[in-house]
């Protein structure tokens, strides 16, 4: 018997931990300091009513032998898949029923994926980036190399020809660093994925964030996507679903290598190893697509814009230099006179009494780089925001 010895490659992430450690030490020799914690990426705002009308509803419906329902389509029930084509469709997207799957969420398509690619493919990955997307491919001891994202291409690094990649990450609107791919960006990625062979994994995850017209928020929005990417989108930061649980991927039909389509195989696998989402979490997740629900996501996502507004513009008024805060839940910004990610942690914990995340967290080059969320609640944003500056 041998075990997969590349779970031995993987680095131990200290970051939450420590930053966990950190905090409650701090409290404990401050007990009468106040901590505003604007560190971790979870929503903060309920479900909003049309979700859990919707939800109770279908409680409901499990509940009588007449409306019962077992195991359903590993890919997704028809109404909830046929609400998602309709969602891209009114972005001018056409979508085919049979390209949808639903799923318990964006991080479990985004490793699972991997079952379809062979083990000598060479993954490209930005650094900094959502651990996700490295940690899985150590697993698989897939060869990773890196993309630098810096100051210098505002944290949206461009293809590089001379580096010959079979299958890049892409997320847009940006964990952790909030930046956008614009539409002409995501351009010059399709041309090198077609040119290349390669499939482009796009993480959508936070789209419902992007309110400039002027920028993408599906990959298929750009000519010849269909033909290289796979695009994964969750209703975690759109509807508050973290704990809930639903995500969304798309395989296009056109998606096809060594002969073999990805959809099919996608199908084959998600039909072997998966038995679906629960009925009643689908449901909650198609009244998102109604009149009322999209009303009421957008309320709760104008919420969290605007908490990442005012954080924005103090930095901004400050002469800080930082990426996101619009279109995006997230404000990534250099830590002032050099400091380190961790010693500017430390400071705005002891002098503020406010929570971040150091960029180092997500790869070397967010070293020197800070993470703030919008996802606190207003009040608590407000008076960081005002400690922050006092500092
Ligand atoms: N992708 C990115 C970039 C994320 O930041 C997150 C969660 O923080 C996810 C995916 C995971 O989403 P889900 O909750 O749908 O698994």
């Amino acid at each position: 018997m041998k075990v997969n010895t590349h779970y031995g490659e993987l680095k131990d992430s200290y970051l939450f931990s420590t930053i966990a450690h950190k905090v409650s030490a701090y409290s404990a020799a401050h007990p009468d300091k106040s901590i505003i914690r604007l560190g971790i990426g979870d929503v903060t705002l309920p479900l909003c009513p049309a979700v859990v009308e919707a939800m109770q509803a279908a409680v409901a419906e499990m509940g009588k032998k007449e409306t019962f329902r077992g195991y359903g389509p590993e890919q997704g029930y028809d109404f909830l898949a046929d609400a998602i084509t309709a969602y891209y469709q009114e972005r001018g997207i056409t979508i085919g029923r049979s390209e949808v799957f639903v799923s318990d969420g964006a991080k479990s398509d985004l490793g699972n994926i991997l079952d379809l690619f062979d083990r000598d493919n060479t993954v490209l990955v930005p650094d900094p980036v959502y651990p996700v997307y490295v940690d899985t491919n150590v697993m698989a001891g897939r060869p990773i190399r890196y993309m630098d994202a810096n100051a210098e291409n505002g944290f949206l690094p461009l293809p590089d020809e001379t580096v010959k990649a079979d299958i890049l990450y892409l997320c847009s609107p940006n964990n952790p660093t909030g930046a956008v791919y614009s539409r002409e960006q995501l351009k010059t990625w399709v041309e090198y994925a077609l040119e290349n062979d390669a499939v482009i994994l796009f993480d959508a995850a936070y789209e419902a964030f992007v309110r400039d017209p002027a920028l993408p928020r599906s990959i298929f929005e750009i000519e010849g996507a269909k033909r290289c990417a796979i695009e994964f989108c969750s209703f975690s930061k759109t509807a508050g679903f973290t704990g809930t649980r639903c995500g969304y991927t798309i395989v296009p039909q056109e998606l096809k290598r060594d002969g073999m389509s990805l959809n099919a195989m996608w199908l084959r696998r998600q039909t072997t190893k998966f038995n679906g989402v629960p009925y009643i979490v689908q449901r909650g997740a198609a009244a998102v697509f109604t009149p009322e629900g999209q009303r009421q996501v957008r309320e709760n996502i104008d919420y969290y814009r605007e908490n990442a507004r005012i954080i924005a513009s103090a930095l901004r008024e400050r002469g800080a230099w930082f990426t996101g805060g619009e279109n995006s839940p997230y404000i990534w910004l250099k830590c002032p006179e050099g400091t380190g990610s961790w010693a500017y942690f430390d400071r705005l914990l002891e002098e503020a009494g406010v929570v971040g995340t150091p960029g180092e967290g997500f790869g070397k080059n967010g070293e020197g780089y800070f993470r703030l969320t919008a996802f606190g609640d207003r009040a608590n944003t407000e008076e960081a925001v005002r400690r922050i500056a006092h500092l």
